[in-house]
């Protein structure tokens, strides 16, 4: 974890780029006018409306394994890529826990490796977002931003989630300089010093608890006299000499040029400001699942991740799926939104299947 790569998504060459005809879907009125090479990205005006048999939403680490696994099975998948091709990955450097990569990956190459292996087997890569779909019907409808409308006998909803941040000064200029919203996957960067986490629910526990294993000191700044967190976790919080709860603690700014040197943080009850040399700030203040145009046709928890049957990846609407962050709110890894991906793939291959489609 050093700093944000410049490159902020795989651009396809021109040569890759196609119009968007998907082989064995069959498409109505498809006129492709025009595409934009200037900004690397491809858009498709004036589409009618196709017909695909899986159409995957999303291009992370659960869209790319769920458009292999629906490729080699025949499915001839389409995926919109949506405005961050390669997910979350993307805005990190290094990654050390995706098994097979013995040495680390960054981020960005990892997920070109994705994007390869996606692309090896013919997947129907587009560089756009859906903005709406109808699951109303025994045909899934979705749209583009530009009007294309699609026609999916499944969907792979693979849009992934994204962190809360605190909004403070400093916290958006030193992302990736120390300042992370995931302690799993950048605490070790930082292990034996001194480090501060925000936050007091069960994510800011079972992080802060993480990282007193492996830093000297954990500072974690709760806002209120007490932790939303369950009991249990509070209990584990409480048992680490090294974690250090401040109560009633804000953090107001995170200190640093090119790194983190500190925070500072105000004691909302007595009005007292002060600075805290610590060399990370780790937020762990909740996620947001992607998944907002989905709400009114897929049931999603309180807090919009999208419900699925326990061990599939089926939500409430047959021939829809759901794979990755956009589903997961406890475990949130590279590795198991792959996971997911693949079993979306597979319960879509089965549906289709079982629909002698
Ligand atoms: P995402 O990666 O979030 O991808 C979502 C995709 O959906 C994106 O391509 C986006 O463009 C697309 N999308 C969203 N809305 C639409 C739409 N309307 N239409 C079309 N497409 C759409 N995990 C690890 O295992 N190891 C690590 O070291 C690690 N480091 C991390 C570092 C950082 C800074 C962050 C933020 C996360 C890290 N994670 C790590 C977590 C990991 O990135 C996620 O668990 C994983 O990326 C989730 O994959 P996903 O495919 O579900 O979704
Ligand atoms: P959460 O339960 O919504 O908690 C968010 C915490 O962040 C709250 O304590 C909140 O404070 C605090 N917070 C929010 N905005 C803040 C701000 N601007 N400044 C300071 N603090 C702020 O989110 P979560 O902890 O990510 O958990 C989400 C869900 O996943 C929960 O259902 C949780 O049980 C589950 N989960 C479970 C496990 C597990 O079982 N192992 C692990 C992780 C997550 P207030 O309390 O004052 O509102």
């Amino acid at each position: 974890m050093v700093k944000t790569p410049e490159k902020t998504g795989p651009t396809p060459a021109p040569s890759e780029i196609s119009p968007p005809e998907n082989k064995i879907g069959k498409k109505y009125h498809s006129i492709f006018t025009s595409r934009l090479f200037s900004t690397g990205l491809r858009f498709t005006f004036a589409c009618i409306m196709e017909k695909v048999k899986c159409l995957i939403i999303g291009s992370g680490p659960a869209g790319y394994t769920a458009a292999i696994y629906a490729a080699r099975a025949g499915l001839n998948p389409v995926m919109y890529t949506g405005p961050q091709p390669g997910g979350q990955l993307m805005i990190t450097t290094e990654v050390e826990n995706y098994p097979g990569y013995p040495e680390g990956r960054t981020g960005p190459d990892m997920m070109e490796d994705f994007r390869q292996q996606a692309a090896r087997f013919e997947t129907d890569m587009r560089y756009e977002l859906i903005s709406k779909v109808d699951f109303s019907g025994p045909v899934h409808k979705a749209w583009t931003e530009t009007g294309h409308e699609i026609h999916a006998n499944t969907i792979i909803i693979a849009t992934g989630a994204s962190a809360k941040w605190l909004g403070i000064p400093g916290e958006q200029e030193l992302q990736n300089m120390g300042v992370s919203a995931c302690a799993v996957c950048d605490g070790f960067f930082f292990r034996n010093q001194e480090v501060a986490i925000v936050g007091g629910g069960d994510t800011a526990a079972e992080e802060s608890t993480y990282l007193a294993k492996i830093c000297s000191k954990v500072h974690l700044f709760v806002r209120r006299d007490e932790m939303r967190a369950s009991k249990i976790m509070q209990e584990r919080v409480a048992a680490k000499e090294n974690l250090i709860v401040h109560w009633n603690t804000e953090a107001v700014a995170v200190e640093g040029s090119d790194a983190v040197t500190g925070v500072k943080i105000l004691n909302n009850k007595t009005g007292e400001t002060s600075t805290l040399p610590v060399s990370a700030f780790f937020v762990a203040i909740g996620h947001e699942p992607t998944t907002s145009i989905f709400k009114d046709w897929l049931n999603l928890d309180e807090s919009g991740y999208i419900l699925t049957t326990p061990g599939t990846s089926k939500t409430n609407i047959p021939g829809v799926f759901a794979s990755g962050d956009a589903q997961d709110k406890v475990y949130r890894q590279a590795i198991t939104a792959a996971g997911t991906g693949c079993m979306a793939a597979l319960d879509a291959e089965r549906y289709l299947v079982e629909q002698g489609l």
